[in-house]
């Protein structure tokens, strides 16, 4: 198995990891319904995208009762 040379001090472990952390996304609006959408990404409430829908979003979902 290979082994390390070299111990990797704390300092120099923490400094490796200081580029490890998470970004935030950064949503924006949708032009259509105001909601907050990831960029460059068809809306999830209304399905539009550049201003026209391209995904029919269903009214409501009908439950049948004796499925549930
Ligand atoms: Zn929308």
């Amino acid at each position: 198995m290979a082994v390390p040379q070299n111990k990797v001090t704390k300092s120099r472990r923490n400094m490796r990891r200081s580029h490890d952390s998470l970004e935030g996304s950064n949503p924006n609006e949708c032009p259509n319904c105001g909601e907050l959408k990831r960029p460059h990404h068809v809306c999830p409430s209304c399905g539009h995208y550049a201003d026209r829908e391209v995904v029919a979003m269903a009214d409501e979902i009908e439950l049948d009762e004796d499925a549930a």
